[in-house]
């Protein structure tokens, strides 16, 4: 419950758990409480220092893993999106592509945030828009925070706020003095688009081309994803640098991004060039204190392909279980957070992408991708992902 306490000197508010940050992972928390128990609705706040709509930074591509998490809280997915019917990684002059009915689907994200923070309103849920944390104090029995607007005493509170996490850095959390080695790079523009022209968009395509990964020190790959804004057809193209090697020099990225632009017959000058952090999960790093829980981005997504909205979407469940059974036990320490974590599908999978970054982005030498190219083009066509009518989005969902 929500309480004022007015023989304090400033008025304090108590709530059971206070959320800071109203992105996918905030919301798909939230959203999860309230399905195992609509009571939860009172018991939570959320506290967002922007206004939704909001603009944040993301290709805006959510796959089948994602889309099942929304189906499995009763919700389809409303915010106008692009349906992606080709996914094609490349290499130099070689490609192969996966094929589906979507592959993977592209939305705005200041629309899909927005539309979720609705249906956690619609629930009763209470989510305070344009109130900044400021302060954060971890006492024994209850967290003091403190916001630009007043001070909340919690009995526990979930940073999902982000990959520059306020909560993180204000408790000091580091992972043993090396945080800065699980961060990777990434930098975008938007570029409109006449949808008959442009093939991508003619032909329901994104692309992945990871040729500068040999001749650019790029641990990732460029993309391009078409996608709708306020109905306009853009295209979101970009870098992802995964920094998976971290000791490897680091890829001029803007220069990089000129030249791949300047391949495409685009002037990188002509757009606006935006950049933001991915923090990528690893099973040991610290994601909980008594009464703190890190969550999404604040703790940790895919440092193999840049994928954090499906993992976003996925710490909420357990986050909401773990929640439960802490005020169900009074036990504030989350020692279960991990292992419940580790226990699903979806973290077994993130911890597996993990390891595979960490060798995939080790390779530089062309004979290997040529090689690699040429077997993956074979390999695909034994699979599902040959068939242009598969739909992944009925694989089950991994729990
Ligand atoms: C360029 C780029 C492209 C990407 N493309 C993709 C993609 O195509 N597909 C994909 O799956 N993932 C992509 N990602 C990753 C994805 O964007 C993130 O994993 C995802 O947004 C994480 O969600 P979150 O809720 O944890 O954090 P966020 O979405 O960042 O939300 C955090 C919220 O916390 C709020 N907040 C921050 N500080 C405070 C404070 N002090 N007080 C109150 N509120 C605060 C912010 O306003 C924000 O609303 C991309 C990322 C980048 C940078």
């Amino acid at each position: 419950m929500i309480d004022s306490n007015d023989t304090i000197e400033a008025e304090i508010e108590t709530v059971d758990v206070l959320i800071v940050g109203s992105g996918p992972t905030g919301t798909s928390i939230a959203l999860h409480l309230v399905q195992r128990n609509p009571d939860w609705a009172n018991r939570i706040l959320l506290v967002d220092k922007a206004v939704h709509p909001r603009e944040k930074l993301c290709g805006g591509g959510i796959t089948h893993m994602g889309q099942n998490i929304l189906a499995d809280l009763g919700l389809t997915l409303q915010p106008t999106h692009f349906d992606v019917r080709e996914v094609k990684l490349i290499y130099d002059d070689q490609s192969y592509s996966f094929l589906g009915d979507p592959v993977f689907r592209i939305v705005r994200r200041s629309e899909f945030d927005h539309w979720l923070v609705q249906e956690c309103e619609q629930r009763g849920v209470t989510i305070s828009q344009g109130e900044a944390v400021k302060e954060i104090a971890v006492a024994q029995t209850h967290v003091v925070v403190t916001t630009d607007q007043r001070t909340i005493h919690a009995q526990m509170i979930i940073a999902a706020d982000g990959s520059k996490s306020f909560v993180r850095s204000k408790l000091k959390w580091n992972d043993h003095g090396n945080d800065g080695l699980r961060v990777a790079r990434l930098v975008e523009v938007d570029t409109p688009e006449d949808p008959a022209v442009t093939p991508e968009f003619r032909d329901a395509v994104a692309v992945f081309d990871f040729s500068r990964m040999v001749d650019g020190h790029l641990q990732g790959y460029y993309w391009d994803f078409p996608s709708y804004v306020d109905g306009e057809p853009i295209m979101n193209r970009g870098l992802f640098d995964s920094r998976a090697q971290p000791k490897r020099p680091k890829a001029k990225l803007k220069e990089l991004l000129r030249g791949e632009l300047a391949t495409r017959g685009r002037d990188l000058d002509d757009y606006k060039l935006k950049g933001a952090p991915i923090r990528w999960f690893d099973k040991n790093a610290e994601i909980a204190r008594p009464r703190v829980l890190l969550a999404g981005d604040a703790a940790g997504v895919d440092p193999l392909m840049g994928e954090g909205i499906s993992f976003a979407l996925g710490y909420g469940p357990v986050v909401a279980e773990t929640i439960e059974d802490a005020f169900r036990r009074h036990d504030f320490s989350f020692d279960s957070y991990r292992p419940r974590l580790m226990k699903t599908g979806l973290f077994r999978q993130l911890q597996m992408r993990v390891q595979v970054a960490r060798f995939a982005y080790i390779l530089k030498y062309p004979r290997f991708f040529r090689a690699g190219w040429a077997v993956a083009n074979r390999a695909i066509k034994l699979t599902r992902w040959r068939n242009p009518n598969y739909t992944p989005s009925q694989l089950p969902v991994l729990k």
